[in-house]
């Protein structure tokens, strides 16, 4: 986790302090079904759906 904040930019790093350290991550990504809910969800827009 900690290489993990250290990877992210000054603002990522703002907002991760500010949101309590908290940051999403897929946990089960075999079980998305790409129905687009969370990017539609997010207010930061932070999620992307990619090809693979
Ligand atoms: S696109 Fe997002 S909301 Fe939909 S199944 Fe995948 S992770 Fe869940």
């Amino acid at each position: 986790m900690q290489a993990d904040f250290k990877a992210l930019s000054f603002i990522g790093k703002i907002k991760t302090r500010v949101h309590g350290n908290k940051k999403a991550y897929v946990v089960q990504p075999d079980l998305c079904h790409a129905c687009g809910l969370c990017v539609t969800a997010c207010p930061e827009k932070a999620i992307k759906l990619k090809k693979v």
